[in-house]
């Protein structure tokens, strides 16, 4: 059995939001094979009660929660006899993260994880993002709580974490370009009539990673990089121009940090969360993995080329959103939620996701949110409107 080794790593405590879907269950893999590392305050999931009860059993978990209420007698049956509070809805999530553990994950998809990682963040303690919605939504009124609170954020998508690592020791006043790498997607090489006819079942295979549904059709339409490139825009403030983005099929460089001397570092691995979950479960100490290390000589070749945004345009719309500040961001997460959903739903084509979420922003902006409820008003508001606009295909 693996376990950390490091300074001050022993025994900590830990709450996962989102444990029941691909991230949560890659953490709790990790936390299974280092189980003295962990003591598992709460552990939640939307609706899968049983689920989340046995993964709560079995890490020994004080409380599960699901965010949807009308499954927590579910959640209560499953629980009986175990000891484990169970709680439902909004308000119980946000109870559960501002419990103070030493670390939460935040691992939620959209931005229905923003008020309880907000919670978690305002203890001031470590905060693993892999939700990256919720930082996308809420941009500087995140990265101000994150700086009151003295909280530490980790980042835990791949790329991003990868940046975090390349920036370990360094001056950011000395980088020149980060490079966020993206791998294409399962639409990569496809010409845009094809795109047209792409269904949820092409959408959600993608080539390299095992995601969850949202987060695999947004790699689909490129918006998962042009969220991530949000995401960075907040997380390591260089400026819009040092920040851009390059298709990298293998997926094994996950991204890179240039200097002004002219050195890049990159952080490369294999495509398993387990490894940037693990970085930041661990950091600053490092913790074993089951992952298998890179064979760079089979892997062969590392291949590097610019995005098409003529057939990809999410990472220009997301760009165009940064430029745009205020509620922009926000209201392109909210807009692409909903537009994901319909398509999943069979409601729109594939290329209507983007289209979508262009002519949502060029209808104009609520005014900038400068607190954690502007944000979800937005959300919300946001979510109304483009309701609106998924007409059934014909
Ligand atoms: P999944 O869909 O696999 O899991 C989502 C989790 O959130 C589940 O536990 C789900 O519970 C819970 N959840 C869903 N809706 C709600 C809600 N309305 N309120 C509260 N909880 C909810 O997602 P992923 O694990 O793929 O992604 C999670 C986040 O991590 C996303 O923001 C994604 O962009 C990011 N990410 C994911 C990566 C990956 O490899 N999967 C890589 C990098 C980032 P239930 O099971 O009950 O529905």
């Amino acid at each position: 059995m693996g376990s950390i080794r490091g300074d001050a790593i022993l025994s900590r405590t830990l709450t996962l939001l989102g444990a029941t879907g691909s991230v949560g269950t890659s953490t709790l893999d990790l936390v299974r094979r280092n189980r003295e590392a962990f003591r598992v305050i709460a552990l939640t999931a939307n609706c899968q009660a049983a689920e989340l009860a046995a993964l709560a059993r079995e890490f020994g978990a004080e409380l599960a929660v699901v965010a949807d209420e009308s499954c927590l007698p579910a959640l209560r049956d499953a629980l009986a006899g175990s000891g484990i509070a169970a709680a439902g809805g909004a308000a119980a999530l946000v109870e559960a993260a501002a419990r103070g553990a030493d670390i939460t994950v935040a691992a939620i998809v959209g931005c229905a994880g923003l008020a309880p990682t907000m919670a978690a963040i305002e203890c001031g303690k470590s905060v693993a993002l892999a939700n990256k919605e919720a930082l996308v939504s809420a941009g500087d009124v995140m990265t101000a709580a994150v700086a009151r609170s003295g909280a530490t954020l980790l980042p835990v998508d791949s790329e991003h974490n990868a940046i975090f690592q390349c920036l370990a020791g360094n001056d950011p006043a000395h980088v020149s370009m980060i490079t966020l790498t993206a791998s294409g997607g399962p639409f990569r090489e496809w010409e845009i009539e094809r795109l047209h006819r792409a269904t949820p079942a092409e959408a959600v295979k993608h080539p390299n990673w095992s995601m969850g549904a949202k987060i695999s059709v947004d790699s689909a339409t490129m918006m998962n990089k042009g969220l991530e490139f949000i995401e960075a825009y907040h997380l390591f403030p260089v400026g819009i121009d040092k920040l851009r983005i390059l298709v990298h099929p293998q997926s094994i460089v996950h991204s890179m940090v240039e200097y002004r001397d002219g050195s890049t570092l990159a952080q490369l691995g294999p495509s398993d969360m387990r490894v940037p979950i693990a970085s930041a479960l661990a950091w600053p100490a490092r913790m074993d993995t089951p992952c298998a290390p890179l064979d760079l000589a089979a892997i062969g070749e590392l291949t590097f080329r610019r995005p098409d945004e003529a057939r990809f345009p999410a990472t220009r719309v997301a760009r165009e959103a940064v430029l745009a500040g205020g509620a922009a961001p926000a209201v392109l997460n909210a807009v692409n939620e909903i537009a994901v959903a319909a398509f999943l739903d069979g409601q729109i084509s594939f290329t209507r996701i983007v289209q979508c979420a262009e002519t949502m922003l060029a209808r104009g902006l609520p005014p900038p949110p400068s607190s954690l409820d502007d944000v979800i008003a937005v959300d919300e508001e946001s979510r109304i409107r483009a309701l609106e606009m998924m007409e059934p295909l014909r």
